[in-house]
């Protein structure tokens, strides 16, 4: 492409509302604009990128599944069917057309594609089956943020399977393991795949794909030397005995009444299926003025205050104090005292701290500390905040040591089992004739997310640098003095349709700027190669080539400079 015919659209200043690097440097190369907030409009330079990582996944994706398109207006009866209308909260933006029937704009495309498999699917012999689709979901999300990284209205790329049996999901979600893991990499990505809790949907297997960047929102622990990797609501279950200090801090005395997660669920009225985390501790105070204490993690995005003291002393038998004042020994921070007493809740940044600092206080004072386990884990364990606890623990497999990093959730694969086939009546008939529900499995790719991650990863103080696989063009010519060299620009010319020709998408900058700032604006939107074409080079026989990541320019005959450009 000429860049004379490409809207550059850069920025020199950096945006004042955009808080992380890649949405900064996605406004300032003129990749994407904001609409309103969390909608953007993506522009030409942007949607070449999209375009590429989306080209990725679907040749990754075609090896085994069929792509589909579904609508993005979903009858708000499918959701009725599902359960979902009610259980999906606030996220799920709900209206009415002219004749007043409600619809949603799709988050997902469970309940779409299950109302398709029961239509279309009849016969065991169609499975295993698996669907594929790269489309536009709309999320009212509570906190849009980070640009395209977190906004209302993204594109995902989301496949669905269909089974006859658990083997059969197992070993379709398995493939599909290994062809995120082959996405990833053509994406030229550093990331991880960690297990991930299923909650209570059902089924019993999920994995997150996570790009690791400090700007990530969500808390992965991994082992430096084995394949242990889990994120944060998952690894809780390795709190206990992988790190001698915290084993000791976090001592944990089994008592009868400990309760599963779905138990404390079921007993607090909560959705035990919701994944954010806060973690509440909280003190009661008795009719006796005795002061008890528990500590829970709860998943769900729920109000503390929802959450009543009777309650708590239900779920956990309580550690007991006789004054606020020895609470308070205890290093906690002093709370309200209210008529249900002494109510603490921490952030979960600090709680970590603070709740060593209590057991530590506790177990001094001979007293007991009672803990949640979730559900996998039979054991009794103190759930606190994984980040600290955990960090520089020894992995649970013995291999290597726990690190905490933070992540960006860029995929995330899921076996449904028979949620939404038994919810909406998918069956198809087996081998005796008989019809049986249909087994399922979900997988799904942020793919406007991708883009943003990527540059997370990959930028310095001049711009992106763009992994090949999806820079918006591979390697740009400069003509060096174009207005008074014809030279120049023939050879540039020449160059430009060899380069095509051998199958390189190559940006001629052909615009009638400076050279320097051709070269900024290069940078910054991070074209992985840059040559430039001069009198010089061309007495020479050479051009001068520069890698994005190289600090020095250096001349180069046109074999060599074929042999890096690949
Ligand atoms: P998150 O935890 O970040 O909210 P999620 O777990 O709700 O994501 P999934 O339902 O697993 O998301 O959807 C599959 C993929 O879609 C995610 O792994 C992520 O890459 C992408 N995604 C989800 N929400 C957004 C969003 N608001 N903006 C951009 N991409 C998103
Ligand atoms: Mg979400
Ligand atoms: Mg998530
Ligand atoms: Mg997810």
């Amino acid at each position: 492409m000429r860049a004379s015919r490409l809207l550059f659209a850069t920025l020199r200043e950096t945006p004042g509302d955009a808080e992380v690097i890649s949405h900064q440097l996605m406004l300032r190369a003129g990749m994407i604009r904001k609409l309103a907030t969390g909608l953007y409009t993506w522009l030409p330079l942007g949607v070449r990128v999209l375009n590429k990582v989306a080209a990725i996944i679907r040749e990754e994706m075609n090896k085994s599944a069929m792509e589909v398109l579904m609508p993005v207006t979903q009858p708000i009866e499918l959701w009725e069917e599902s359960g979902r209308a009610q259980a999906y909260g606030p996220e799920l933006l709900r209206f009415r057309d002219r004749h007043d029937r409600p619809f949603v704009l799709g988050p997902t495309h469970e309940e779409v594609i299950t109302d398709l498999a029961r239509q279309e699917l009849k016969s065991y012999k169609q499975l295993p089956v698996n669907f594929y689709q790269v489309q536009t979901k709309f999320r009212d999300e509570i906190r849009p943020r980070f640009g395209v990284m977190r906004s209302r209205e993204f594109i995902m790329k989301d496949a669905y399977s269909f089974h006859a049996n658990q083997a059969s999901l197992e070993e379709t979600y398995q493939g599909m393991y290994d062809t995120y893991h082959a996405i990833f990499n053509r994406l030229g990505l550093n990331f991880r795949a960690v297990q991930a809790d299923t909650g209570s949907i059902g089924g019993n297997g999920s994995h997150e794909f996570h790009v690791l960047a400090d700007s990530g929102e969500d808390d992965i622990a991994f082992s430096t030397e084995s394949d242990f990797a889990a994120n944060v609501e998952m690894a809780e279950a390795v709190v206990k005995g992988t790190r001698p200090a915290a084993t000791q801090a976090l001592q944990v005395v089994e008592t009868p009444n400990a309760k599963t997660i779905a138990e404390v669920a079921a007993l607090l009225n909560v959705d035990p299926s919701q994944t954010v985390k806060t973690l509440l501790v909280r003190g009661v105070a008795d009719e006796d003025g005795k002061y008890s204490l528990v500590a829970l993690v709860l998943r769900g995005d729920h109000e503390l205050n929802d959450i009543k003291a009777e309650k708590l002393e239900q779920v956990a038998a309580p550690l007991t104090f006789a004054s606020e004042d020895e609470v308070k020994a205890l290093g906690l921070e002093a709370g309200s005292i209210g008529p249900q007493g002494l109510s603490i809740p921490v952030i979960v940044d600090r709680a970590a701290s603070v709740l060593a600092d209590f057991v530590a206080g506790a177990n001094q004072a001979g007293k007991h500390v009672t803990g949640l386990n979730w559900e996998r884990d039979a054991q009794i364990t103190l759930v606190a905040d994984i980040r600290n606890v955990v960090n520089g623990d020894p992995s649970p497999d013995g291999k290597g040591i726990i690190n905490i990093k933070r992540g960006i959730e860029v995929g995330h694969i899921f076996q449904l089992g028979q949620k939404y086939s038994e919810a909406l009546n998918c069956k198809v008939l087996g081998e005796d004739g008989k019809p049986f529900v249909v087994t399922m499995g979900c997988y799904g790719i942020g793919v406007t997310r991708v883009v943003a991650a990527a540059i997370e990863q990959n930028f310095d103080d001049k711009g992106i640098i763009w992994p090949q696989s999806i820079a918006p063009f591979e390697v740009a010519i400069v003509p060096m003095n174009q207005a008074k060299s014809p030279r120049a620009v023939a050879a540039a010319e020449e160059l430009y349709s060899e380069l095509l020709a051998a199958g390189f998408d190559v940006l001629l900058d052909d615009r009638n700027e400076r050279p320097g700032v051709k070269f900024s604006d290069l940078e910054l939107i991070g074209v992985p190669h840059r040559i430039v074409v001069s009198e010089r080079g061309i007495d020479a026989g050479t051009f001068e080539y520069k890698g994005r990541r190289d600090a020095e320019a250096r001349e180069l005959n046109k074999a060599d400079l074929l042999v890096v450009l690949k």
